[in-house]
Order: structure tokens, then C-alpha cells, then sequence
């Protein structure tokens, strides 16, 4: 008889976003006495660049066409050269060389975070952040790198916490070091960037003792202060601990159409192997690449109508974020992040729990926010909001929460 991956079992059934919809049906089944607005989705909402539509339409049209179709991609790592050499010029543009083969573009980061696991043996010890995108936690309980679930935690990982202490970035931990460190920045969902000084302790920490970073940069291009880094790369000495995610997701509202893309250095080794060559032959044996379509939708990303286009759907989240930020701070509440990502972090009053917060505003202003403990234990006092929603209903949602409070 087929046995059963076991630890599936012990996962405890993905309690954040169900939950949070059984609340708000059963609100909604009551009849709402104003309109919902969602606040708690981390997905876009404005459409592709008019670029990046010509692109897709022009491909899908060399692809009906004889001399033009394409098969499989045979060109290196399942990707394009104009799509990886364009990934590259624009790390170039930041100061950062990296190699084009050392570009392997996927259809999301979030399969990226999750197969990477592959290439590492099940016995590393892995520390997360806490709060944390669940999931690069999920990914390693179902490899069998996190242990036990006890309700609250996994007893295999190590929780770095993120608080207002701290600047929400953390410090190294005590003891045994980690050998998979987790960093999103800026983060989901705390919405706070690490600094070029913060980034840099970590990966002098990794160096030292052999761990590896797996930096998550999705949010990039919603940084707007200077001095925080783009790039994990932009760090000296990143080229020998780290591996980034990228993602055009949020970057170019590409949620709906997938592409991503992770940089492993050459010059990454750990346990006499080139984690390069492994995440390679990796990729060669799971997976056949991204649409030629699609590959060519990320490439006009980088031309320069894509960059103007891209930026102004940036903007528009970075300015709802900022309506959050000043009306929310005015309304008494202490918020944080909001100004390099699209997240905002919002303390709970005085008191009161993140669930408890996330029904006042649901029942009271019909605002659907996040309860930040469903993403750890240090979540517990914060509600996340997302500047991703339509700009009148951001603004009306601010109002809304200002007269309850
Ligand atoms: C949205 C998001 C991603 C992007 O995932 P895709 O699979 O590329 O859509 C990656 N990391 C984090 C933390 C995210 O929130």
C-alpha cells in the first residue's frame, strides 16, 4: 500500500485565510450595513501595462505562426537570453554583476521559496521570522525539516522575532546557528525594510558559520527611501551566502500571469557543491520553464514604456499606502511600514487582541484587514493593511476606521 508524506498531517490546516473568510461570510450573511471593503488581500488590482499586453498579444501571434512558433526553450536554464540579459541589465543598473546563467526564471517566487528545500538535506536547521510569510514555513514542515507543530509553533524551527523593539528586523540568535535563514525585505507582512547596515550583520553572521540566506526581494520595487538595498547582492560579500527570490508579481501586476525569477552565485558553495549546478539540474529535471508568452510579457517590463507603465501602477499603491499611513496615525493608531512596501502594520489598541481588532473593523467600519498573529506568535497586537486596493475605497476605508476607533 502507498504511504503517505506524514508530515502533511501534522500541518495545522491552513487556519489564517479560512478563518478569516468563516468571519466574514457569517458577517455578510447578516446583511452588511455599508459595502465591504477588503484591505486584507495581498494580491494587485490594477491592470498589466498597455506594454506589456503588446508584448503578450505580439508572442501568442509569433506562436500561430509557422517560422515563429516555439517549443521548449533550449536555451539555458529554461529561459530566454532576452529575458535573462534584461534581468541582468537591470542589476547592472543597481551596481550588482551577476551572470546571466546564474538568472533561473520560474513562474513565481512562491514555487521558487518552496522547491529550493530540495537541494538542502532534510536535517538543516531552518530559522524563520516571526511574523512570517507561512510559506516558507509550510514548505519546510511538509519536508520534514520543522518537526512538530505544538498549536502554536514548530518545534524544529528556530522563531526570529520581529517587533517594534527591534526595528521589526532581527537579531542573530543565540547558540547553534541556523543552516537556512529566511529574510523577506522589504517584508510581508510588517511592511518594513532592512537596511544595507542590518542586511549586512547577517551576512557576515552566514559567511562565518556556513548558513544559507534565502533572501525574498518580491517587493523591491516598492522601496522609495535610499540606502535600503534592492538586492541582497548589493551587500558585500552576499555572493557566498545568499540566493534571492524576485518576482514580477507585485513588481508588474503579474499575480495573474506568472514569472519570477531566483539569482544563485556561482560562487554560492556549500558541502563541496556549487548550489548553482544543483538548483540547475534541479530545474532541468522538474520543471520545462515559462511560457515563451509570458517570458516575453517580463521582458517588455524593462523597456522603457514598461518601466514608466510599471512605475505608475507602483505609484498608485505607494499613494494609498501613504493615505493609510497619515489617516490611520491621525486616528491615534501607531503604524508602521507603508513607506518601501505595500504593507502596513498597524498596532491594535490599547488592550485589544488581533482578532478581536480584525471583528470591531469588520463589524463596525465593514473593513476587511489581516489579523497579524495568524502570521506568528509576534503578529499577536497588529492587523495587517494592504495598499493594493482601489484608491476611493482606501480613502473611504481610512474614514471609516477613524470613526469607530
Ligand atoms: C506575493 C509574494 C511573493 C510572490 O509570489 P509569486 O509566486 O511570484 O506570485 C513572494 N514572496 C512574498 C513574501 C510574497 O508576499
Amino acid at each position: 500500500m502507498a504511504r503517505i508524506n506524514r508530515n502533511f498531517l501534522k500541518l495545522p490546516g491552513g487556519y489564517l485565510f479560512p478563518e478569516i473568510g468563516r468571519r466574514v461570510r457569517a458577517f455578510s450573511a447578516q446583511g452588511t450595513p455599508m459595502p465591504l471593503i477588503r484591505l486584507g488581500i495581498g494580491d494587485v488590482t490594477q491592470p498589466l501595462a498597455p506594454a506589456v499586453v503588446d508584448a503578450m498579444v505580439g508572442a501568442a501571434k509569433e506562436m500561430g505562426v509557422k517560422e515563429t512558433f516555439r517549443g521548449y526553450c533550449e536555451e539555458t536554464c529554461c529561459a530566454y537570453d532576452f529575458l535573462r540579459f534584461a534581468i541582468r541589465d537591470s542589476y547592472r543598473e543597481r551596481g550588482v554583476e551577476i551572470a546571466d546563467d546564474e538568472i533561473f526564471v520560474s513562474d513565481g517566487a512562491k514555487s521558487d521559496c518552496g522547491s529550493i528545500g530540495d537541494i538542502f538535506s532534510v536535517d538543516n536547521v531552518v530559522a524563520v521570522c516571526d511574523p512570517v510569510y507561512p510559506v516558507y514555513v509550510d514548505t519546510n514542515a511538509m519536508a520534514g525539516r520543522a518537526g512538530d507543530h505544538d498549536g502554536e509553533r514548530w518545534d524544529g524551527l528556530i522563531y526570529l522575532p520581529c517587533t517594534a523593539q527591534n526595528g521589526f528586523f532581527p537579531s542573530l540568535p543565540e547558540g547553534r546557528a541556523p543552516d537556512l535563514i529566511y529574510i523577506c525585505s522589504p517584508n510581508n507582512p510588517t511592511g518594513t525594510a532592512a537596511s544595507k547596515e542590518q542586511l549586512k550583520v547577517w551576512v557576515d553572521y552566514a559567511n562565518a558559520s556556513g548558513s544559507v540566506i534565502l533572501f525574498d526581494s518580491a517587493y523591491e520595487a516598492f522601496i522609495s527611501e535610499p540606502g535600503i538595498p534592492h538586492s541582497i547582492f548589493e551587500v558585500e560579500g552576499a555572493e557566498t551566502c545568499a540566493i534571492e527570490f524576485r518576482s514580477f508579481s507585485k513588481s508588474a501586476g503579474f499575480t495573474g500571469t506568472r514569472c519570477a525569477y531566483t539569482v544563485i552565485p556561482k560562487a554560492l558553495e556549500r558541502d563541496g557543491a556549487c548550489l548553482n549546478a544543483l538548483w540547475n539540474r534541479r530545474q532541468g529535471t522538474k520543471f520545462n520553464g515559462v511560457s515563451y508568452v509570458v517570458q516575453r510579457a517580463a521582458e517588455a517590463v524593462f523597456t522603457p514604456e514598461g518601466k514608466a507603465q510599471t512605475r505608475a501602477a507602483i505609484d498608485y499603491y505607494r499613494n494609498n499606502a501613504k493615505v493609510i499611513r497619515e489617516g490611520l496615525t491621525t486616528a491615534g493608531l501607531t503604524v508602521y511600514g507603508g513607506v518601501n512596501a505595500p504593507y502596513l502594520w498597524v498596532r491594535t489598541p490599547e488592550g485589544v487582541s488581533s482578532w478581536d481588532f480584525f471583528d470591531l473593523l469588520l463589524k463596525k467600519a465593514c473593513v476587511v484587514t489581516t489579523p497579524g498573529a495568524g502570521f506568528g506568535p509576534s503578529g499577536e497586537g497588529y492587523v495587517r493593511v494592504t495598499a493594493f486596493g482601489d484608491a476611493d475605497d482606501t480613502k473611504r476605508a481610512v474614514q471609516r476606521i477613524a470613526s469607530v476607533l
